[in-house]
């Protein structure tokens, strides 16, 4: 019997491989771009980071992560986020020592043992970024905009933002109160989960999926009713300079996100083209978890987004990306001149030019099949009547024009040929 994937997991391959790829480039530029530096994590970590750092009570922690003990008898977990890493990455690191905010990127592969569906998978990739040491408001536009624009750049359309606050420990607290006193006369209509987060975190009732719990929830109290001032003075400015800044944004009070470690800003972006699974991303504050985490008060911000679901929203809108996979020169040679024709496709690689040769024997029109499907642009064919004249063929692979040059002006041709396209020549 063939060994098949694990469920929910996938192989990127072909041009999806070659999508994720640009995505993630485009991605790391804009980062880069707006002052955010990289940082890998483990895949894995300590159980407890994720059990302290999301909440022992999250749909995450209680019944979606890959939990296991290694041979040494601790107990770790794939990450089923990004977050709490960076977090435990900045305490152990002592980054907060050096200048703030720390302006943070990432990319890597997240695992939740979900059920698998269109846009929902085991194993999926994030890219994400996070902020450290800073509560101004305007970090929080900054980071939403940055969101935005990538997603803009990436040629997605209808975008809806949606915006939330969740206001600070003291506004939550009082708004658990409202919940629970609200949800206590209707325990025998929710599910069983739900009877259990009233008592321990009634706020992630707003989760559950259960259709009698979700109607019973439309009518429940809203953290906008419990903000402090300082949080509603947040949440107003950061919405003034949204305005200011030409973002449009949804205002959705019922918007918690499945993390316990959210306060004040909190958003999501949603595509109208992907059905059930619409959140292409989404954040917010977290300015307790720094603390929970062991470090002193410090405030933050962050955002993620799937990168699958975004190339799924490409896929539903016929965006074309520019994917450059074409190989500019083939090299195909004939009859004892392999040797040289790989002299020529190494000197052509060390000036910048994408070139490739066939290394599986096959005949000079096996060769011109090969240049069609990779698309090359041009085809040099090296024989050994042509050694012996130290010349080359040249063939231009979309005009089927075919001209002799001396192999020793193969340089500078390639330089004049593809000075102007993607190849950054420096010989
Ligand atoms: P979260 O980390 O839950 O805030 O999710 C951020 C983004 O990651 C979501 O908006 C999705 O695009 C993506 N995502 C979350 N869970 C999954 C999953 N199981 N499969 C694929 N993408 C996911």
């Amino acid at each position: 019997m063939k060994i098949k994937m694990p469920r929910g997991t996938s192989d990127i391959i072909f041009e999806k491989a070659a999508k994720k790829q640009y995505i993630e480039r485009l991605a790391i530029d804009l980062f880069e771009q707006f002052g955010y530096r990289p940082i890998v994590t483990p895949t894995f970590e300590h159980t407890e980071l994720f059990q302290r750092g999301i909440g022992e009570s999250t749909d995450i922690v209680r019944k979606e992560m890959y939990t296991f003990e290694d041979k040494g008898g601790r107990s770790l977990t794939l990450r089923p986020e990004g977050t709490a890493p960076v977090v435990r990455a900045y305490l152990e690191h002592g980054l907060a020592s050096k200048s703030l905010p720390a302006k943070l990127y990432y990319c890597g592969q997240m695992f939740r043992y979900e059920r698998p569906q269109a846009g929902r998978y085991r194993e999926f990739w994030q890219l994400g970024i996070e902020v450290l040491g800073s509560q101004d408001a305007l970090v929080d536009v900054e980071v939403i905009l940055l969101l935005i624009r990538f997603l803009e750049k990436i040629g997605l359309k209808d975008l809806e933002l949606h915006l939330n606050s969740m206001g600070c420990l003291v506004c939550r607290k009082s708004f658990g109160e409202a919940l629970r006193k609200y949800l206590k006369d209707k325990m025998e209509l929710l599910c069983i989960d739900c009877k259990k987060r009233v008592n321990s975190n009634p706020l992630r009732v707003f989760d559950c999926k259960n259709k009698k719990c979700q109607t019973i929830m439309k009518k429940a109290p809203l953290i906008s009713d419990f903000w402090c001032e300082s949080c509603r003075g947040h949440f107003e400015t950061v919405k003034s300079i949204l305005d200011d800044v030409g973002i449009s944004y949804i205002l959705n009070p019922a918007l918690v996100r499945g993390f316990d470690y959210y306060t004040k800003t909190t958003f999501e972006v949603r595509t109208p083209y992907l059905g059930a699974q619409n959140a292409l991303g989404g954040g917010g504050r977290y300015d307790g978890l720094v603390e929970e985490l062991g470090g002193s008060p410090t405030p933050a911000i962050g955002w993620a987004i799937g990168t699958e679901r975004v190339i799924m929203a490409t896929e539903e809108l016929n965006i074309n990306l520019p994917l450059s996979s074409n190989t500019d020169v083939f090299v195909a040679t004939i009859d004892g001149a392999r040797e040289e024709g790989f002299k020529v496709l190494n000197f052509l690689r060390e000036t910048g030019v994408s070139a490739d040769m066939d290394y599986g024997n096959r005949s000079l029109k096996g060769q011109m099949k090969l240049a069609n499907k990779l698309r090359a642009s041009y085809v040099i064919i090296l024989g050994p009547d042509e050694l012996k004249k130290g010349i080359c063929l040249i063939r231009n692979m979309n005009t089927g024009d075919q001209s002799e040059m001396q192999t020793s002006k193969i340089s500078r041709w390639a330089k004049g040929e593809f000075k102007s396209g993607k190849v950054d020549f420096n010989g």
